[in-house]
This record gives structure tokens, sequence and C-alpha cells, in this order.
């Protein structure tokens, strides 16, 4: 019976979730899970319901910091580094735990940096299709989805700020909403999305902006280089490059990946380009068939 009153106050509270205000929403994978809390509850819920609510927006990790946990998009923050200023300081251990957990034993493949007149603002790790690839550190499931350029990705919130991307994954292994600790299996390693072979890209983010992963973890060694993330501008003086990049590759060696009902000519119409463009770049015929993961350079 009180299974039954808690999934009615989930129904009747679910359109409430989607009118904004200042209520907490804290959404996970399937919508009956979805929970919404206001200050008045106007339903009667035992002690044992609402100390689980309670826990529940207790445990989002940085709460305070980012005021929000979107389950949906992969990249909702803005963060603006001008008002950053002097130096802050990130632990990269809790008070219970210093265990970080190399994603995956593999060689680097690509750095963080400019890569082919892009900015890449992660790490690959070359690894075969199925192997594990584990949490870096204790936090948050907050991200499981497909996505045209990660693939399969998992993002995992810290409770110190950071955030953690674990990309082309061939299957993801863990739920949005769940608590992970370091070493737990978030995927298995794969090729899915923008990716040419089997491997773990890796990335490392403070309010959605990329940090430098080699600047607080060894990639030989395996290992935390320290306890501890200074950020300031320096830290963020990749920018100014990753733009001028940016503009440069505007328009060049863009990649679109077929979906079913694609056509030469409805891809051209969205990238501004025409049929006869399209067929030269990628020495098709406009006859072709295309099929569904093909990439079309634009
Ligand atoms: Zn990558």
């Amino acid at each position: 019976m009180r299974n039954i009153i808690l999934i009615n106050l989930l129904f009747l509270l679910l359109p409430m979730a989607f009118a904004g205000g200042d209520r907490k929403i804290i959404s996970t994978i399937t919508s009956t899970e979805t929970i919404c809390v206001s200050d008045t509850i106007p339903f009667s819920i035992d002690e044992e319901e609402l100390a689980d609510y309670n826990d529940s927006l207790i445990s989002l990790p940085s709460d305070g910091l980012y005021g929000s946990w979107d389950t949906l998009n992969i990249h909702p923050y803005r963060f603006d580094i001008s008002l950053l200023n002097g130096t802050a300081t990130i632990p990269l251990c809790s008070e219970n735990s210093c265990g970080y957990v190399h994603p995956f034993l593999g060689d680097v493949t690509s750095n963080f940096g400019p890569r082919r007149r892009r900015f890449h603002y992660g790490i690959d790790i070359d690894l075969e299709t199925g192997d594990y690839v584990g949490a870096a550190f204790d936090g948050k499931v907050r991200i499981v989805k497909n996505s045209q350029s990660y693939g399969n990705v998992v993002v995992i919130r810290h409770n110190n700020g950071l955030e953690t991307f674990y990309a082309h994954l061939s299957k993801t292994n863990v739920e949005v909403g769940q608590n992970v600790f370091a070493g737990d299996i978030v995927g298995l390693g794969g090729n899915t999305g923008h990716s040419r072979g089997s491997h773990l890209h890796f990335e490392v983010r403070y309010m959605g902006q990329p940090i430098n992963p080699n600047s607080i973890i060894s990639f030989d060694e395996h290992r935390l280089i320290s306890n501890a993330l200074t950020l300031n501008k320096k830290t963020f003086s990749y920018i100014s490059e990753a733009k001028k990049l940016g503009k440069k590759s505007k328009g060049k060696n863009r990649f679109h990946v077929v979906k079913k009902g694609d056509t030469l000519s409805a891809i051209a119409r969205k990238y501004g380009t025409t049929t006869q463009v399209l067929c030269k770049k990628n020495r098709l015929k406009r006859t072709v068939t295309l099929r569904n993961g093909q990439k079309i350079k634009i």
C-alpha cells in the first residue's frame, strides 16, 4: 500500500518537476524514479521516506558549487574564467579516501592539446573493445548517454567539484544517480561516436571547463601526482590557443555521421554545401546508398 501511495506521489509531483521554481530536482534513469522535493510537501510521508529524500539531496556532489544536477545535457555549464581571481585549491582526496584508480592501464595514444587543427580536450588511452573501464575517483554518475561525438559516454561528478568523462564505450555499466567508488567498472571500452579505433577518451573538467589531466595524473605511472589541484588563470591558459585553432578549423575536416534516412542531398543542405562537393570530397557517386554510421567529410 505504501508503495502505491509513493508511486502516485511521484507521478503527481512529476509535472511540478518541469515547472521550474526553486525546487530541487533529481532526475534519474526512469520517470518513476524522478523525485521532486519542495519545501512544503503536501502529502503525509513517513519519517523513513523523508529521510531518504533528504539523504538523496545531501549526497549530490558539489551541489553548492554547481547549483544544478543536469542528467540530460553533457555540457550545461558556462564557467567564466574571467571570474577566477587568485588561486583555488581543489582537494583530490576526500576525508575518507585518497583512492585514485587509473581508468585503464593502457598507453596514451593522443594527449591533451592541439590535434589535427583542433583542440583535444581529453587524453586517449589505447584499449581493446570490451576491456573494463573504471571510475578514477569516488563520485555520482551524472550522465549515461549516447552522443554523436562521445559515443557511449559516462560522466561522473566528484565531491571536490571535478567531473570525469569516459567516452567511446561499447557498453555502459552504470546508471544515472548511482554512487560509484574509484575503480568501479563504468563500462566497456569501445569505438563509438567520433572515434577511429578502440580507445578510451578520458576528460577531467571543472564547472564544464576542461583541465589538462596531466596536471593531476601521471599516465606513465598510473597514479595521482599530487593530493590537490591548483586552479588559477594559468590552468586555463590553453583556451586562447584552442580558440585560435577553432577559428582556423572552421569548415575544415568536419564530419557527419550518417543516421537512418540520411541522403547526400539532405546532408548537403544541413551543412550549406552541395551534393557535388560532398561526392568529390568523399569520392562517392551521387547514386550511392549511405550506410548507418558512415562518416561523410563535409
Ligand atoms: Zn580523445
